[in-house]
């Protein structure tokens, strides 16, 4: 039942929370799953999926910036909290879901490229 008071919410939300740890990390942890699919669907262009080789297993998928813009001069953000934000800012193009494999290959042939012994 919801409390009127907010902070009366908070505080017996925090007791569950304390007198309930496991289910708590639990409940945690699916949400957290859930965040991460949601995330990966979303620039898996409707698939939990790598959008170069189809590769489908959540564990090895991860987040890419298409133009290679990752940080800039903000503080990057990395796992739960970049997804907290690519969700909280409506999803920003400019992203692509990658598996681990693809994402590294394309980091490989952009340091190849950018490389100072590459240069004419
Ligand atoms: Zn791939």
């Amino acid at each position: 039942m919801p409390y009127k008071n907010p902070e009366d919410q908070r505080n017996c939300e925090r007791r569950w929370r304390q007198n309930n740890p496991k289910q708590n990390r639990t409940k945690t942890n699916r949400c957290n799953l859930v965040l991460k699919l949601m995330v990966l669907t979303y620039y898996g262009g409707g698939k939990v999926a790598c959008i170069q080789c189809g590769f489908s297993d959540a564990r090895g998928l991860c987040i890419d910036h298409i133009n290679n813009n990752a940080g800039g001069n903000k503080r990057k953000k990395l796992g739960l909290n970049f997804y907290r934000q690519l969700k909280r800012s409506g999803f920003p193009p400019g992203y692509q879901t990658l598996c681990a494999n693809c994402n590294q290959i394309k980091e490989a042939e952009r340091r190849r490229q950018t490389s100072p012994h590459n240069r004419k």
